[in-house]
């Protein structure tokens, strides 16, 4: 008889985005005339930049020719891509990286949920609250959870996020060995000083723990005193695993790459205390299951680090940090206590009310989606999550909609 793993029916139906879309389909009916504006997911909406365009097309011609033709890559990644990101994205800021260390992928999505596949079902995990939900339900799915009670699951240790520690949650009372972060955060927009991420990094080498950095949002920051990579944290090659992604930094989220950095001093322990190399596991992974992301895919993605790249990918990401500025500016003059959209795509809103009356409000009066924050975990509850993934005519429009609504 064949088996499932169990452990998948401990997960929680996500009823998040299938609920929003009820929601939304439900106005619709009752308003047909009225059109809704989207700033609830977290796409991109602006087209390709054009070096990346370019550089993906003549790639494909590449292709058709018997000399440029290429089969299967590297898994980890062409040469040409791991060295621009290691010029750029770390040498650029003082960072030690080295090429050879980065592993080329097809999304921080899958490499943030498949990561913990070479760590021991007894690790101890921490993870934030709120929180993209990938670095939880990948846990559960694993089985290194019991059962969900009272919105959470038993056996992970809770990293809270609130009002009261300004969005960067305090070290655990319990001792870890996992620890996912993510700055720029998502949900939140939050971001986090080199002296709060040395707390961590300090945590992580004083108890042999290991901290999974999500940097997905790096290219927002705007601050020039935040870090960008964990890797300008002393000590952090030896305790931190980075992931990166050009979905949000380059409009990647439809062409699909990212990569993950896995330091060589980077190390787990067996039962008998003996030290192995994170590097060499999650090799061995990421060859045993991973093709590598398509050449003309590798090549659009290298362009964005080119000198017109470069110019274009932070056009983009002015852009919507324009449009955060206008969401943000809307909603403090309504009086609302809010966090992010600086440094982060998403503003993170107190409602002073439950998540979804908060997001019916919204949908109700002014015709704009938004994401309820209790969909995130159960510290969201409360609040909402505005996303500046939109074009300005519609930000602008969802913002005197809802300024007029509510004052
Ligand atoms: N990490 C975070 C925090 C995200 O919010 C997202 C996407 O929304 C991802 C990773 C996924 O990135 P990718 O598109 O590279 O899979």
């Amino acid at each position: 008889m064949i088996k499932i793993n169990e452990h998948y029916l401990k997960l929680q139906a996500s009823y998040l985005f299938s609920n929003i879309a009820k929601r939304v389909a439900a106005f619709q009916e009752n308003n047909p005339d009225k059109d809704v504006i989207k700033l609830g997911i977290g796409d991109v909406t602006n087209p390709l930049p054009a070096a990346c365009v370019k550089a993906f097309h003549d790639a494909v011609d590449e292709m058709a020719t018997e000399a440029g033709f290429r089969g299967y890559g590297p898994e980890q990644g062409y040469d040409f891509l791991r060295e621009t990101i290691v010029a750029n994205d770390f040498q650029a800021r003082g960072a030690e990286v080295n090429s050879d260390e980065i592993f080329v992928s097809d999304g921080a999505k899958c490499d943030s949920g498949n990561i913990q596949e070479i760590f021991s079902l007894d690790t101890r995990v921490a993870i934030p609250d709120p929180v993209y939900p990938v670095y939880l339900d990948t846990n559960v799915m694993a089985g290194r959870t019991g059962g969900y009670n009272d919105d959470r699951y038993d056996g992970i240790v809770y990293l809270e996020s609130t009002r009261e520690n300004n969005y960067v949650p305090d070290l655990p009372q319990e001792q870890v060995d996992m620890i996912y972060l993510c700055f720029p955060n998502n949900p939140t927009g939050s971001t986090i000083s080199k002296e709060q991420l040395k707390v961590w990094v300090d945590y992580a080498r004083d108890n042999k723990a290991l901290i999974l950095f999500d940097a997905a949002y790096e290219a927002f920051i705007r601050d020039e005193s935040l870090p960008h990579s964990i890797y300008e944290i002393e000590g952090a090659r030896e305790v931190a695993i980075e992931f990166r992604s050009l979905s949000k930094t380059a409009g990647f989220t439809g062409t699909r790459c990212a990569y993950t950095v896995v330091p060589k001093e980077c190390m787990a322990y067996d039962q008998n205390g003996g030290r192995h190399a994170l590097h060499a596991l999650w090799n061995r992974r990421h060859c045993t299951k991973f093709n590598g992301v398509s050449y003309p895919v590798q090549r659009a993605a290298a362009a964005a680090f080119s000198a017109e790249g470069k110019v274009q990918t932070k056009a983009l990401i002015d852009g919507y940090l324009e449009n955060a500025k206008i969401i943000g500016k809307a909603i403090g003059q309504l009086g609302f206590e809010y966090v992010g959209g600086d440094n982060s795509p998403y503003i993170w809103i107190w409602g002073d009310r439950d998540s979804w009356d908060f997001f019916d409000l919204l949908l109700d009066k002014a015709g704009v989606v938004c994401t309820p924050g209790a969909g995130f975990g159960k510290c969201g509850q409360g609040y909402i999550r505005i996303s500046a993934f939109n074009s300005r005519e519609n930000v602008i429009t969802a913002m005197d909609r809802i300024s007029s609504a509510l004052s």
